[in-house]
């Protein structure tokens, strides 16, 4: 993939595929307060906001 950019507002977009995080898709918050769909952080499995291990831990 390569290097993500963080929007500006991390909790209502996906920061990997910036696509709108609805109440019905499985998501993940890493520590640092970026919101992932849960497949997109598989995918990359470091958050691409603070390089933490991302897991999924909310859904
Ligand atoms: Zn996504
Ligand atoms: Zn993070």
């Amino acid at each position: 993939m390569g290097i993500l950019r963080p929007l500006g507002d991390p909790m209502r977009s996906c920061t990997l595929c910036a696509g709108p995080l609805v109440g019905s898709s499985r998501t993940v918050a890493c520590v640092c307060g970026l919101v992932l769909h849960e497949r997109c952080a598989a995918e990359v499995l470091t958050c691409p906001g603070c390089g933490a291990p991302l897991r999924n831990r909310l859904v």
